[in-house]
């Protein structure tokens, strides 16, 4: 059996190593006599297996000590109304970016918690193809001075938009105020000053591990502004007072995501994961830019390494580039169904080898058909 280059933006392709090594712990975790899924959450099997994954995520972001990482369920959606929920308890005001359709997505949940207000937005409704392609200069940002937070999305997963550089909210009047992002899509894909934000989240199945998981990041002195209604199991400062362990963590997710995190730092760390992802971005995109048959709309100084939307320029080929994709174990390469076209996810886990052969496939393709 051969293993095919799997594209898809989430859940997403796993590092083969960990998934062999999942497979050989899985009836017998390191002499236990069970499988992880089967363990007791409290027991001491268990404990190492999460405090090490704790640690090793602590060291791969440099995570500073006032920091504390949690390890939630209910996805980066969840987390749309948990920060809320966790964050407006004293002031109601939050600022936003308006990137693309997944900080367009958690503005509708927040309103229903809090005062919202666009400090700015990149969507162009006259578009055809791509509505989101830029970061709205900082220089027009519309910021609060005294919102509790200022929320952006740091990879538009679907749009292909990333910030490569976070704004410095000193420069921009607003030092007071929290950044808090949703980095869903490319947490660990490259070096970060955790000490510039307020609180970072991320659901574990784009770049991390199996879906079920998701990661937070807060920095201690926010724990005390949760809305009273806030349920216990998502209230931060509960979790972190118990270490992750309110409620039954996701246990297996959190040995799987373990496994991706000793993999990176066998990898060289998050700084090397920035060069071979920055390595297959720019293969990708000069190969988009170079052709006839296939473009990429976003702004160059924005687009995304994580994940490659483009369309065919004669949209009446889709069907046969997906199905000739296929037929090179080239998977998932469909486009979100809200924006269509084609989407190339490469995430951490996708090797330089997947990348080529993409491109391989993308210039034969237009050869035979453009
Ligand atoms: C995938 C994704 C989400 C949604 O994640 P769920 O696990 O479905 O809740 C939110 N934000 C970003 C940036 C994403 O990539």
């Amino acid at each position: 059996m051969s293993r095919a280059f799997n594209f898809s933006a989430g859940p997403a392709v796993l590092p083969e190593t960990v998934l062999q090594q999942a497979a050989a712990e899985m009836l017998d975790w390191h002499g236990s006599g069970m499988s992880v899924m089967e363990m007791s959450h409290r027991g001491p099997e268990f404990t190492s297996i999460i405090k090490q994954a704790q640690a090793d995520l602590r060291e791969l972001l440099a995570v500073p000590d006032n920091y504390k990482v949690l390890f939630m369920q209910g996805g980066a959606i969840a987390e749309n109304a948990i920060v809320p929920l966790n964050l407006l308890g004293k002031n109601p005001k939050v600022d936003f970016v308006e990137t693309g359709s997944w900080s367009t997505k958690t503005i509708a949940e927040t309103r229903r918690y809090g005062d919202v207000n666009i400090a700015a937005s990149s969507f162009d409704a006259s578009a055809t193809q791509g509505r989101y392609t830029s970061i709205p200069d900082v220089a027009s940002w519309k910021l609060r001075s005294d919102a509790a937070y200022l929320h952006l999305c740091g990879n538009e997963t679907i749009d292909g938009v990333e910030f490569h550089q976070w704004p410095d909210m000193e420069r921009l009047g607003a030092s007071n105020v929290p950044m808090v992002v949703d980095m869903s899509s490319h947490i660990l894909s490259r070096p970060i000053d955790v000490s510039k934000f307020g609180l970072i989240y991320a659901g574990a199945q784009k770049n991390i591990g199996p879906a079920g998981l998701t990661i937070v990041i807060v920095r201690e002195d926010l724990l005390d502004q949760a809305h009273a209604l806030c349920p216990s199991a998502f209230t931060y400062k509960t979790v972190a007072a118990n270490e992750s362990m309110y409620n039954t963590p996701p246990t297996y997710a959190i040995y799987i995501a373990g496994l991706v995190f000793q993999w990176i730092r066998s990898e060289g760390g998050v700084a090397a994961m920035h060069a071979r992802n920055g390595e297959k971005a720019e293969m990708l995109y000069e190969t988009i830019d170079s052709s006839e048959l296939y473009v990429n709309h976003v702004r160059r100084d924005c687009r995304s390494y994580m994940n490659v939307p483009f369309f065919l320029t004669d949209e009446r080929l889709n069907e046969a580039f997906l199905a000739g994709a296929k037929e090179r174990g080239l998977l998932q390469l469909k486009g979100h169904k809200s924006v269509g076209g084609m989407r190339a996810s490469i995430y951490n886990a996708m090797s330089v080898q997947g990348v080529e052969a993409l491109v391989q496939y993308l210039g034969d393709f237009e050869h035979e058909r453009g």
